[in-house]
């Protein structure tokens, strides 16, 4: 098995890795961020997303709750009502970011919630309790859904569930029992969701227009354009093949090492990031919604939360336009004809041009945080074109975080390289 870290990527993948990434940055920071992978067999979209279990962070809710109850705000059928000190005498414990999967052969109760048969028969004190379901319990965390266009073409129900869990920031989810009340439970989950549009029974938009736009971002999974990476993902379903036979192998000290010092990274970052998106970025953007004719709101609300936490998984604590670039295409992929996204993504470029004079325009009426902020970002906006005469300046910030020069070394490390040239 390759770590997460190891993993090769590309410029077809790279859009993922990131994806995944600020999802679970924002999830951390208590909001979803939806994200639909969509590709050809093969290519890595599945690998990872669920590599990503390597490295949840921890978070803390009331001890042994399984919806996941965050001890300063109790939501739970059991907790919500509770005085304050007897939440406290619950005592409190550290759990991973929950990830869970919803399969294809998941039954509506076992996805939303049930009776807890356990309680009911128990001979000392039977009681009519509910057992929360995955979506409950993925609560604070990740529900992935692999093949998502044959769920939504075999799975009504429970894509109207995925509709209620998505639909509103946190979204919620009833658990129906015949005997039983109808509870309905608040859920802040993010949805990450795989599939393939040349698979029967086609792409997701074609089969459920609204659960496709309920993702904020899609990412097309692109071919890799280099042998070594062709090479690399060759060996790693090979190794995966391996290991389904042999059962996983345990991480090396260092790749375990690196990996927490990772999960460590996106902890911080989640923790210390409070961007705020400047009031003039949002009017451009609602200039666009508006110039271009963008059919929901969700749009804007996506490309502003993804723009921030582009910023923030750079360590930045300004956005700049090139957040924005870099997240466009993914928030308006499934929103937009080809067309209109380069029509936008050359006005958002020539804007970006244009910035440092528009910056002393806007800065007095509208610059609330103090002029020098806007003076700054332009200033280092402009700088960096001069160094760089291309002018495609916004390059190096749609390249993976600052390890990608670990993998490279692994991957020498491991022989990857070397058996290239066997190949040819
Ligand atoms: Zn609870």
């Amino acid at each position: 098995m390759k770590t997460y870290l190891q993993l090769t990527r590309h410029n077809g993948n790279s859009p993922l890795f990131l994806a995944v990434e600020m999802s679970l940055v924002s999830t951390l920071r208590g909001t979803p961020l939806h994200v639909h992978a969509e590709g050809l067999r093969g290519t890595g979209k599945t690998t990872i997303m669920r590599s990503v279990k390597q490295f949840l962070p921890l978070i803390t809710r009331i001890k042994d709750c399984l919806y996941n109850c965050d001890p300063g705000q109790p939501h739970c059928p059991i907790h919500k009502d509770l005085p304050q000190e007897e939440i406290a005498a619950l005592g409190t414990e550290r759990v991973p970011v929950p990830f869970l999967e919803i399969s294809h052969s998941a039954k509506i109760g076992t996805v939303a919630g049930s009776i807890d048969l356990g309680k009911l028969t128990n001979t000392s004190r039977p009681e009519a309790a509910l057992l929360p379901g995955i979506i409950p319990q993925a609560h604070r965390g990740i529900i992935f859904v692999d093949e998502i266009n044959r769920l939504a073409d075999t799975s009504p129900e429970i894509t109207d569930v995925l509709l209620d869990v998505m639909g509103t920031k946190p979204g919620r989810v009833q658990i129906e029992e015949t005997g039983l009340p109808v509870v309905e439970v608040p859920v802040s989950v993010s949805v990450w969701a795989a599939s393939n549009p040349d698979e029967e029974p086609g792409p997701l938009a074609e089969i459920r227009r609204q659960l496709s736009d309920r993702f904020d971002l899609v990412v097309p999974m692109g071919r890799p354009s280099t042998t070594e990476a062709v090479v690399d993902i060759l060996l790693t379903n090979e190794a995966v093949k391996n290991e389904q036979s042999n059962g996983d192998r345990d991480l090396s000290p260092q790749e375990f090492k690196r990996l927490q010092k990772f999960r460590q990274d996106i902890a911080n970052i989640a923790d210390q990031s409070d961007l705020a998106m400047p009031e003039y970025l949002t009017n451009f953007l609602a200039s666009i919604y508006i110039n271009f004719n963008i059919e929901s709101l969700r749009a804007l609300e996506a490309i502003t939360q993804a723009a921030l936490l582009h910023a923030a998984l750079r360590k930045r604590n300004q956005m700049m336009i090139s957040d924005i670039m870099a997240v466009l295409p993914l928030v308006l992929y499934h929103r937009v004809s080809p067309a209109t996204l380069a029509e936008i993504m050359n006005t958002v470029n020539n804007r970006m041009s244009s910035g440092e004079k528009a910056a002393y325009a806007v800065s007095p009426s509208v610059n609330k945080g103090g002029s020098s902020r806007f003076a700054q970002f332009f200033n280092r906006n402009s700088e960096k074109k001069d160094a760089n005469t291309t002018g495609n300046d916004e390059q190096d910030d749609e390249e993976s975080p600052p390890q990608k020069a670990r993998y490279l070394r692994d991957a020498l490390d491991s022989g990857v390289i070397k058996k290239e040239h066997d190949l040819s």
